[in-house]
């Protein structure tokens, strides 16, 4: 029979039922304690006297009880009167056990820890922390952590198995001396030490608000062993060999010639840097980051031509149908009249004709354009060189890593349009190489953007009447409704059919999430024909949709957006050379978030600046989406106020692998342990 596992040599050493909860906040191993780290302090180092106590303070209090009632009028609760030699207070409290009770006796002297109130009968404190005392009970000699718990762990007993790791376990600096000097940062195990005792008359406000230097050298580890696992990742995977893609013939150079416009400086300067990369024996690993239209289509579709002409297959996966179709119809006519076969793969597939662009993508294709359809067991490439993935954020790292095992080690193109400011990057992709097309090609018109209470609707759709008898275009965007994609798809219907009657002779198409692919298609297509003037949509075509002649943006609910979102979506006008705006549609009252979110997107246009100040007000989570699920945060650090950490880990990670290899091993094996490979992609 199978029983339980022994537990690890290094794990904590403590009952069963309590490390099992210690597991649940993250506490595994004994050397997961010291940097387990108080959220807050509590001096109890001292004794105020109930005259000197003032109001709203948190104090400790040293008193003798000479009354405990319990009384139940208005509502059931403990009194308890004390004193000491200077005054009167009452404790009260509202639930107890009897332990408890028998504790808060008459006659037994105690010690309180709470805020005191100065209330109509004289001071009170309301469930202070308290335990009963002998006379002579010396204080403690240093400030009493209070450490982030839950799953029942109670402070005591954390306080105790901490001390006791601090004293026991090997602390010893991983940071070489000189490294340590030269950032000034002090030791780590005088640190640890101090964070977990600091000693009494420390200013407890540097040490709440973390900017002390013992909380910087905690960051700054922990930052460092981030930027270490990422960096070795990245190393690791430049040992492994991968196809030398030489083009052989000029693809490349007759694809740029049909091209009705000329590149961007920045476009050929991508193009040269992932040339160079697909030319190398070790795998690329390219981020490609851009604005919403930098035009990132044709440099990753130049690159599929250098892998094509070097006899290879490419793959381009995109997060939507309506996106990966969208490519598919672009790539097919930019790549077909010079002879290269293209294929589409998308889930929705009929089956016969699914098992054809199987057998394609294995025999036959250079090219295959499709959905996580791509990824799926029996798709199998007979030669794939290069794995480009469009909008790579919407994708988690296990889809990213599926499309690469369909080759033997392929080179990586990925994408993104969502544009995260440098630090987030730093941090975030540390294992990539990363280029951004920091140039918009010319002749953009720039797009006005208006912010239009609802109750002036009526006016959006007289605006949008004459912005189709212009000969124009325009979406009419309806939010996402978290709660209920019923109701979404129900108000989009609706918004569907007023938007029909209120705009007479006009052709409205509608699309959404819940139509079949073909359908979606077929309305797509007639959008992009320019025989739908008005395209109501959910948030399908937020990502990559591109039609030139559309040059208006109506976005209803605007404020139920992410900032990121109406910046994408915005970025579906201005595609052509007409005159294009935006028109965002809020309902009142705005929260003061709204309100400053609104006023971002209507004051910039340059996706870096917005995804800066959204990064202030929304915190990192949201702009690396997938990429990190399941990877342990960074618990202590945080990537606005510690971005110089960052900067200092990234160069600190890069000399450390190549100069202190064991130093590094070390260093992540006490902060990530086993952990270490979630956060690899
Ligand atoms: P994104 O970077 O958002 O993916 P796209 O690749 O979809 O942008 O390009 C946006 C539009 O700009 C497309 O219509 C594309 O054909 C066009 N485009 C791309 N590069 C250029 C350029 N150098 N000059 C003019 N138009 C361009
Ligand atoms: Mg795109």
């Amino acid at each position: 029979m199978a029983g339980a596992l022994p537990p690890a040599p290094d794990a904590i050493r403590a009952p069963e039922a309590l490390r099992k909860k210690l597991a649940k906040i993250g506490l595994h191993r004994e050397a997961d304690l010291p940097l387990h780290l108080p959220l807050r302090y509590e001096d109890e180092t001292r004794i105020t006297l109930l005259n000197q106590a003032f109001s709203g303070e948190p104090v400790q209090i040293e008193v003798v009880v000479h009354d405990n009632e319990v009384q139940f009028r208005p509502r059931k609760q403990m009194i308890v009167r004390a004193a000491d030699d200077s005054g009167e207070i009452t404790l009260r409290f509202f639930s107890y056990y009897p332990s408890q009770q028998a504790a808060l006796a008459v006659g037994s002297r105690i010690r309180a820890f709470g805020e005191v109130r100065g209330g109509f009968f004289g001071l009170e404190m309301v469930h202070p922390r308290f335990h009963k005392i002998a006379d002579d009970t010396p204080l403690p000699t240093e400030m009493t952590p209070v450490y982030p718990s839950t799953a029942g762990v109670a402070n005591s007993a954390l306080l105790k198995l901490v001390s006791k790791a601090l004293s026991v376990l090997d602390l010893a600096d991983t940071l070489p001396p000189a490294i340590r000097q030269r950032l000034k940062l002090p030791g780590l195990a005088r640190s640890l030490q101090f964070l977990h005792r600091p000693p009494p008359g420390t200013d407890l406000d540097s040490l709440h608000a973390r900017h002390h230097p013992a909380w910087r050298r905690v960051k700054f580890d922990e930052v460092l062993a981030q930027q270490l696992s990422l960096r070795r990742a990245y190393l690791a995977r430049r040992e492994q060999g991968a196809p030398v893609l030489v083009a052989q013939d000029d693809l490349g150079a007759r694809l740029v010639d049909r091209l009705p416009f000329g590149l961007t400086g920045a476009q050929l300067r991508a193009m040269a840097e992932i040339a160079g990369d697909l030319a190398q024996p070790y795998p690329m690993q390219r981020l490609l980051q851009g604005d919403v239209g930098a035009g990132k289509t044709i440099v990753a579709a130049l690159a599929a031509c250098q892998a094509i002409s070097a006899g290879w297959q490419a793959a381009f996966m995109a997060p939507t149908e309506i996106l990966a179709e969208q490519h598919y119809l672009k790539l097919r006519d930019w790549l077909e009249p010079l002879g290269v076969r293209v294929a589409w793969l998308s889930g929705s597939l009929k089956t016969k004709a699914k098992r054809e662009h199987l057998a394609a993508t294995a025999a036959d294709a250079q090219l295959v354009v499709g959905t996580h359809a791509l990824i799926q067991d029996g798709v199998d490439f007979a030669k794939l060189g290069l794995a480009i993935v469009d909008e790579q954020h919407r994708f988690g790292v296990a889809q990213r890593l599926a499309l690469r095992k369909k080759g033997s080690n392929p080179h990586q193109l990925m994408m993104s349009a969502t544009p995260i400011p440098r630090t987030l990057a730093m941090s975030y992709y540390a294992d990539l190489d990363v280029t951004v097309l920091d140039e918009l090609p010319p002749g953009r018109t720039p797009i006005k953007t208006r912010l239009v209470a609802d109750n002036r609707r009526q006016d959006v759709v007289g605006f949008v009447k004459k912005h189709v008898e212009e000969g124009r275009q325009a979406y009419w965007v309806c939010p996402l409704i978290e709660e209920s994609e019923a109701l979404q798809l129900q108000t989009a219907q609706e918004t569907y059919e007023t938007l029909s009657v209120d705009l007479p002779g006009l052709t409205v198409g509608l699309v959404h999430g819940r139509l079949k692919a073909d359908e979606k298609q077929a309305v797509m297509a007639a959008f992009a024909a320019g025989d739908i003037s008005v395209l109501v949509a959910t948030t399908v075509i937020e990502v990559g949709v591109d039609v030139p002649n559309a040059s208006l943006m109506v976005i209803e609910h605007a404020e139920r957006f992410g900032l990121s979102q109406l910046h994408q979506l915005r970025g579906r006008v201005g595609r052509g050379p007409y005159e294009s705006s935006c028109v965002l549609i809020y309902a009142g009252p705005l929260g003061e978030v709204a309100r400053q979110r609104l006023k971002i997107i209507f004051e910039h246009t340059d996706g870096f600046e917005i995804a800066r100040q959204d990064l202030q007000i929304r915190g990192p989570g949201e702009f690396v989406g997938a990429r990190q699920s399941g990877v342990p945060l960074l618990r202590y650090a945080d990537l606005e106020m510690d971005a110089d950490l960052v900067e200092m880990a990234r160069e600190v990670a890069e000399e450390m692998l190549t100069a202190h290899p064991d130093l590094a091993d070390k260093h992540l094996q006490r902060w990530l342990g086993s952990r270490e490979e979630l956060l690899r992609s």
